[in-house]
């Protein structure tokens, strides 16, 4: 009956989700802080949809949102690494992964990478889960020896820099065009073996120390320029076959536009070059989920930087951070526009008819059994 509805349902998501060139979109709504005015936010339940409306305007503006999942507020980050938990094993079967935040200034990116410590509790981000899960993989696994290798690098006004050199972040990197899995894209960028969770976490601390050295606002840089962690993992088992494959931990700049007229001079530019990557990000993505022939990367450093782990076998997670507070309202809807952009599949090119009506028909199933369940309900 009921259960084995949602069942099926699931099971029928997830082959969408294949066919869909594994591009996932979660939504993460984080809590009202105290500050902060009333909700815009109506969160509707488990099946990856959100109702947000606009409380200053006194017509109906309701709009709903379709995503992979929704995160309401009360999510925990242990609940949320649970649903991006199997993405992040199978880098340790072969497969390129790429997680993303997406989102304002604010909203929660960092706090779902990187987690954050006030005093007393600690929560840890999705970046610490996942290393102390490759770990353990790797511990466990006695068919297969891996050794697990990271970089860090930030993308800032179109320029790669290196976080683990000691300069700081001043010896600008080039981006090399690199076919296969796990190549290095970033060569030259410093690469440190690590054998634990802690190994990578005092990296990243080095890191953000490198950051915050060619950076007088440390804050301002953090959210106007992008962050990527990559894990590089080779595993080699007893009769020498080899996997190659890397995860790319990525916490994106702030999406907010800048009204132009407001800012001038540096800040200008640094909104221009976000808006621009972005955006770009955004084609790629679309680009990807249209299967088209020719994928626009070399159109920015992070699609460039990236390239192998979006297209191909690559699985793709963006988490959309969205601030429920009315102010937030206008950057909101395009938060969330932006994320259903990557999360929907335009059909329409002729030699996808085969999978196009696969879809259709996938998505009717669904529909049905969705149209079931609220019967139920
Ligand atoms: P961003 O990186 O997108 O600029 P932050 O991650 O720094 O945003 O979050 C902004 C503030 O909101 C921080 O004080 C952070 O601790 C808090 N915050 C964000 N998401 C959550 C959450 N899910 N639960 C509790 N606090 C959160
Ligand atoms: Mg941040």
């Amino acid at each position: 009956g009921y259960h084995q509805a949602i069942k099926e349902n699931r099971h029928l998501y997830n082959i969408l989700q294949e066919l869909r060139g594994n591009i996932r979109v979660f939504c993460r709504i984080r809590p009202i802080l105290k500050f902060e005015a009333k909700s815009c936010i109506e969160y509707i339940g488990n099946d990856g949809s959100l109702m947000i409306f606009d409380p200053c305007k006194s017509q109906n503006t309701r709009k709903i949102f379709q995503f992979n999942k929704v995160f309401g507020p009360a999510t925990t980050q242990g609940e949320v690494y649970k649903e991006t938990q199997s993405l992040i094993r199978s880098v340790m079967d072969g497969y390129n992964v790429c997680i993303f935040a997406y989102g304002q200034t604010g909203a929660g990116k960092t706090y779902t990478m990187c987690g954050s410590s006030n005093g007393s509790c600690e929560e840890l981000g999705i970046n610490h889960m996942a290393l102390n899960d490759l770990f353990q993989i790797s511990s466990i696994r006695e068919d297969i020896k891996y050794d697990i290798h990271v970089q860090m690098v930030e993308i800032y006004n179109e320029q790669v820099r290196d976080l683990l050199a000691e300069d700081g972040a001043n010896t600008k990197l080039e981006i090399m065009n690199c076919s296969g899995n796990g190549g290095l894209s970033i060569p030259n960028a410093i690469i440190r073996g690590v054998q634990s969770t802690a190994d990578v976490l005092n990296l990243m601390k080095l890191g953000e120390k490198n950051r915050a050295f060619s950076s007088t606002a440390m804050n301002h840089r953090s959210s106007r320029s992008h962050s990527v962690l990559t894990v590089h993992v080779h595993g080699k088992d007893i009769s020498g076959n080899t996997i190659r494959s890397c995860l790319h931990l990525v916490d994106l700049a702030g999406s907010e536009r800048v009204d132009k007229s407001e800012v001038t001079g540096d800040q200008l530019k640094e909104a221009q070059h976000i808006n621009k990557s972005l955006s770009c990000l955004g084609d790629v993505i679309t680009a990807l989920a249209q299967k088209n022939s020719h994928i626009p990367y070399r159109n920015s450093k992070l699609t460039q930087l990236l390239q192998n782990s979006l297209g191909g076998n690559a699985k793709m997670l963006m988490f959309a951070h969205v601030s429920p507070e009315s102010d937030s309202h206008g950057e909101t809807i395009s938060t969330l526009k932006f994320a259903q952009r990557a999360s929907t599949v335009e059909l329409g090119a002729p030699h996808q008819n085969k999978e196009s009506s696969e879809i259709r028909n996938l998505k009717e199933q669904i529909d049905n059994l969705n149209k079931a369940l609220m019967i139920k309900e």
